[in-house]
């Protein structure tokens, strides 16, 4: 099953607080608006999910996922972001690929950015505000990156030395994590499967 196409021109993420736009999707470049320039994202670190070792390995062995922050500049409520990473083969976790296409955002133009709006079936998808996914293709590989907008707000994500799920575990760190395991095999296994069959 290979997935749809979207057809859109602009598509614009929004602060979940005052609706200020955060970032602009046109074709196949991201803007940040004037207003919220120069970063729409400041700060992240890896999103630990709490899963079964064998759904964990899976996982690891074909991406990962990241908690991110960002500051509006309209309302200066933090904003918090899901990135989630997927290749459909496994990736060797020492390679200048992994580097490059799952931790680093990839320099190359993605060949496709759809908006997500089929997720309010999922678990919890009440702690989504918006959703795009965009596509690379890459040594080989495909590679599904999923940036996942939320309405949490959160003022103890951020420890004293910024993101970190060992400082600010608790609050949108949980319902991050809660919303990859509890839709796990949606968001990751069956996608790594079906992006193979694409
Ligand atoms: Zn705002």
């Amino acid at each position: 099953m290979s997935e749809k196409k979207t057809p859109f021109e602009l598509y614009t993420l929004l602060c979940p607080e005052c609706e200020s736009p955060v970032l602009e999707i046109r074709d196949l470049e991201f803007a940040v608006p004037e207003k919220q320039k120069p970063y729409w994202i400041d700060d992240g670190d890896t999103l630990p999910v709490n899963l079964p070792k064998e759904d964990l390995d899976f996982f690891y062995a074909h991406g990962g996922a990241s908690l991110l922050v960002g500051n509006c500049k309209s309302c200066h409520e933090d904003y918090f972001v899901i990135e989630l990473v997927l290749a459909n083969k496994e990736v060797d976790r020492n390679s200048a690929f992994y580097r490059d296409y799952i931790i680093d955002e990839p320099e190359d133009d993605p060949v496709e950015i759809s908006p997500i709006f089929a997720y309010q079936d999922l678990d919890k998808s009440y702690i989504v505000s918006s959703w795009f996914r965009s596509v690379y293709y890459a040594e080989g590989h495909i590679v599904h990156r999923d940036i996942i907008l939320l309405n949490i707000s959160d003022d103890d994500a951020k420890g004293e030395f910024g993101m970190s799920a060992c400082t600010g575990l608790g609050g949108v760190w949980d319902k991050a994590s809660e919303f990859i395991a509890n839709n796990f095999d949606i968001l990751v296994k069956n996608r790594v499967f079906e992006h193979n069959l694409a």
